[in-house]
């Protein structure tokens, strides 16, 4: 079978971690788990980057040094992997001698599409991004997202090709070598590059921003911050000579969210086609979370960490509602009462319902002993279908018909009215349907909510029932009103 490389984006270290990079990450990591579930040998890579000019103010600021800076907030992103049970392999920093030297070494072999001019125009640093004039004056002169004016550039800056590599990376996307789901962005970034890519300004004079990586050959350069982050995933895997690099290169899924698309869709292709190195199979982009349907945002201040979810539901919950109740080709809302919700309707009165009667039927009327377990029947055609589309939405749609459908098993069989008749055997079969119905959704929960998955196993797996003490997800009782 081959091998199966997935990445997340990898996030700026100028904020704490967010819902929405949380959800990000969770996603590529319900691909890694299903993907090593079938035997692929997977590498799952995420990370943080941490050059630039914002990284810079931000350590000044804080009268410490870029490196302890960004040593510190990435140290914040790492702890978000196993608070949310993430299993990726790898984590890279851009800080890393090995990314800065690949990174250099890639400059290098792209050096016949970078050549020197002159860019004149307009930077917002908060972005870290070049804005056309156009944006500018439609905003009047002040980045509406960071309430900061754009600051004028006219600068010596080396310059990517990128106007040369339009026919191809059109090409690639149109013909789906390089596929971008949901195809709303497929059709958003095709119409960005029928308007035309233009050349892109690849590097920042050292005197201006001094926090980044080298350009070779040139002292008086940086290189600026989102070409050498895109560089992260070959980096990583030791591009060029390395045998990952060789064995798992292209990467199977690129996860990243639709405010970065232009960067993965059209910059990223042409930089690869330009090291003559293939292209990812497959970009998919997901949308943004809102809460309360308002932006999040420290101003409003409702932003939510996913530390404070996971400490009043759990990691399993967290994973859930964020896979399960946020659309995965759309936006999509959070709030406490969605998830309280959730947890209560979805979780406590059908999953851990549905485990909590069989354990207590199988205990009640045979002692605990399960006997044999019917392999079970239904179709998991839908759900590999949804989960190979980044439809997680989907594919937990179709485990919930599974656990209504038990549900609604239990009540119609209604095995209590088997035992007061002593039909042992009917009993005995009925059970035993339940318990294996339940092992199947815990297979396919695996790489949803291993936890719960892990418990599920825990509890039926073995043929003899394993008592556990409390419910997977006791209810809720209603706060009284204050
Ligand atoms: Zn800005």
């Amino acid at each position: 079978m081959s091998n199966f490389y997935i990445t997340t984006s990898i996030p700026y270290v100028n904020s704490e971690p967010h819902i929405g990079f949380g959800m990000e990450i969770l996603m590529a990591d319900v691909l890694a788990r299903y993907m090593r579930q079938y035997k692929t040998p997977v590498i799952f890579s995420t990370g943080t980057d941490e050059h630039g000019g914002k990284i810079a103010e931000k350590a000044a600021e804080a009268k410490i040094t870029p490196k302890e800076y960004a040593d510190k907030v990435s140290q914040s992103f790492r702890d978000l992997l196993p608070l949310l049970n993430i299993s990726n392999d790898r984590f890279i920093r851009t800080t890393d001698p090995a990314h800065e030297q690949r990174a250099q070494l890639i400059w290098k072999n792209l050096s016949q599409y970078i050549y020197k001019s002159t860019y004149s125009g307009w930077y917002c640093v908060g972005h870290e991004e070049y804005f056309p004039e156009q944006v500018v004056k439609a905003n009047n002169g002040v980045c509406p997202e960071h309430n900061r004016p754009y600051e004028q550039l006219k600068e010596d800056n080396y310059f990517f090709k990128l106007s040369a590599f339009t026919p191809k990376v059109k090409e690639a996307i149109d013909t789906g070598r390089l596929q971008i789901v949901p195809q709303s962005r497929k059709n958003e970034i095709l119409s960005l590059i029928n308007g035309g890519l233009e050349d892109i300004s690849v590097s920042r004079p050292k005197d201006k921003i001094g926090w980044g990586i080298g350009v070779p050959g040139d002292d008086s350069q940086v290189m600026y911050v989102w070409f050498e982050a895109l560089m992260n995933y070959i980096t990583g895997l030791g591009y060029p000579e390395h045998q990952d690099f060789k064995q798992f290169w292209p990467a199977n899924v690129q996860v990243i969210g639709k405010d970065i698309l232009r960067f993965h869709a059209a910059i990223w292709p042409a930089m690869l086609l330009g090291l003559g190195v293939e292209l990812p199979r497959l970009l998919y982009v997901h949308g943004f979370i809102t809460v309360d349907n308002k932006k999040i945002s420290k101003t409003l201040g409702n932003v939510i960490s996913p530390k404070q979810i996971v400490e009043k539901y759990g990691v399993d919950t967290f994973r859930y509602f964020f896979l399960r109740h946020i659309p995965s080709y759309e936006d999509g809302d959070f709030s406490w009462d969605r998830l309280e919700a959730a947890y209560n309707n979805e979780l406590a009165d059908q999953l851990g319902n549905a485990v909590s009667r069989t354990a207590a039927m199988v205990s009640k009327y045979q002692k605990g002993i399960i006997g044999d377990i019917p392999a079970a029947e239904h179709d998991i055609g839908p759900y590999r279908q949804a989960l190979e589309a980044c439809r997680f939405d989907r594919a937990l749609d179709e485990v919930w018909e599974q656990v209504k459908g038990l549900n609604q098993y239990v009540d119609e069989e209604k095995p209590w009215e088997l035992a007061k008749a002593g039909d042992e055997d009917h009993l005995r079969e009925v059970l035993a349907y339940l318990v294996g119905a339940l092992l199947e959704i815990a297979e396919l929960l695996q790489p949803f909510m291993p936890t719960t998955s892990d418990k599920i196993q825990e509890i039926f797996g073995s043929g003899i029932l394993k008592e556990i003490p409390g419910s997977l997800f006791p209810k809720h009782e209603p706060q009284p009103a204050t």
